[in-house]
């Protein structure tokens, strides 16, 4: 696979905004070069475009190179650049599963890229003949989602990498749930697949979803295309700064991983005996996919009692069915008594 001919026209040719910053090296004194304030420090500086610092503890976390790494407002920044990157609008298009995360169809419909979606079997597993049958010369990217979103079961890992082998594009795979899969992500096989993205983030087990910090893992060429396209400034110090700090703090986040799985599987068994439950299916993510008797129904008593679930009754293989994100142990229970109500 050339990654050059996959890209887009004007990508190969665009010159990249070069900032102040990126043009000295050096150990400077004085900067006079980016129209700065100079009071209010140190917010009166534009944060370091390429997320240095940051990268390198994510490197060190992922036991990948720092050139690997591309650091973005959220993963949906990443699935939105990858797109732009390779996607010519009116020409090209996409291919991706069907349930999965909502974000791949909605990128593509802002570019103007067409979606294709290839139905999951009835266990939720990929079919790769249908994928690849979708698949024509102008289908660029391919994206899954492992663990999934909203079914929480993970893609089987040979099926991935098959496909990852037989296709002629970018197979990107969405792990942003991988934390609470131990030994599911696909992150060994980068060296191995040139055609392979790994997206993760840090809004689920890392409990940062509102710094916003998402993950894309690649060759070091993709990754240098992803950031000549990007912001130049698409990370903010505040966000850079929170994200050195709670990167020390591996142990907590393994202590809420741990928490959280536990729950997970309290909630899987327990939810499993209410009379209108029909099925909770099996997760390997951080919320339970729950096919029950009048979903909707159970969807608007939950609101009226202050609980808010997702409901996904409307999704393809998920009719009447719920996703319930597993919170604290008193959320859990708050949840559990309310649906006791209804017995
Ligand atoms: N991928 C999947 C599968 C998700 O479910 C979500 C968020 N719900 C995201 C990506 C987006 O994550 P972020 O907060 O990093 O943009």
């Amino acid at each position: 696979m050339e990654l050059n001919n996959l890209l887009r026209e004007n990508i190969k040719n665009l010159k990249p905004y070069s900032s102040a910053r990126d043009e000295y090296s050096g150990d400077a004194m004085v900067f006079l070069d980016a129209n700065e304030n100079p009071f209010n420090e140190p917010y009166n500086r534009y944060p370091d475009p390429l997320q240095r610092l940051v990268k390198e503890k994510i490197a060190v976390l992922k036991k990948v190179n720092a050139e690997n790494i591309f650091l973005g407002n959220g993963s949906d920044e990443p699935i939105d650049l990858l797109i732009r990157a390779f996607c010519e609008p009116g020409k090209d298009n996409v291919v991706t599963i069907d349930p999965t995360y909502g974000m791949y169809q909605v990128a593509a419909d802002i570019s103007g890229v067409e979606l294709r979606k290839v139905s999951l079997t009835e266990d939720f597993q990929l079919n790769i003949n249908d994928i690849l049958g979708e698949t024509d010369k102008n289908t660029k990217l391919i994206f899954l989602c492992s663990p999934n979103n909203p079914t929480g079961n993970s893609l089987n890992k040979d099926a991935m990498l098959e496909l990852a082998n037989q296709f002629h594009g970018l197979v990107i795979i969405d792990e942003a749930y991988i934390d609470f899969a131990p030994g599911k992500t696909l992150m060994p096989e980068l060296e191995h697949y040139p055609n392979l993205v790994i997206l993760q983030t840090f809004s689920k087990a890392w409990g940062m979803a509102g710094i916003r910090l998402g993950m894309a893992f690649g060759s070091t060429e993709l990754i240098g295309i992803l950031n000549k396209i990007k912001y130049p400034y698409n990370l903010n110090i505040l966000t850079q700064e929170k994200a050195m700090l709670l990167l020390d703090k591996k142990v907590t986040v393994q202590k809420w991983v741990k928490l959280l799985i536990a729950e997970r599987d309290k909630m899987e068994k327990l939810l499993a005996e209410f009379p209108f439950v029909v099925k909770v299916h099996p997760s390997e993510a951080n919320f339970l996919l729950v096919k029950m008797h009048d979903a909707r129904g159970i969807y608007n008593y939950l609101v009226e009692e202050g609980i808010i679930v997702r409901d996904r009754s409307k999704v393809h293989l998920c009719n009447e069915s719920l996703r319930i994100t597993i919170g604290n142990s008193e959320e859990n229970e708050s949840l559990l008594s309310a649906l006791k109500k209804l017995i």
